[in-house]
């Protein structure tokens, strides 16, 4: 992720990262906060701000019905269907970059 930035960063300072991780994700927001420090050091991120912005799991099911779901078995609200095809919360990227 770190990488990424950078290349976007194209060389500049980078005073602000916002990223985006959907709660399917697997990613543990406190656990990149915890990261980004150490993973930025040295880099063109050193000292930038990181805003992350969760985003809510989100499945479409064969009724036509959209539920909030919080793992990928959680069961439509409507009907109580599984199967429910993932539509948002498997998001992990860079939403936006401040640079200098
Ligand atoms: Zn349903």
């Amino acid at each position: 992720m770190v990488e990424l930035c950078e290349q976007n960063a194209d060389g500049r300072k980078v005073t602000g990262v916002f990223i985006e991780i959907g709660d399917l994700s697997g990613v543990l927001p406190d656990a990149v906060q915890f990261c980004f420090e150490a993973c930025t050091h040295g880099t063109l991120l050193e000292g930038a701000t990181l805003t992350i912005t969760r985003i809510q799991g989100k499945g479409r099911c064969a009724c036509g019905v959209e539920s909030p779901i919080f793992s990928y078995f959680d069961p439509c609200i409507s009907c109580g269907g599984f199967g429910l095809t993932v539509i948002a919360g498997e998001e992990l990227r860079v939403r936006e970059l401040e640079v200098e």
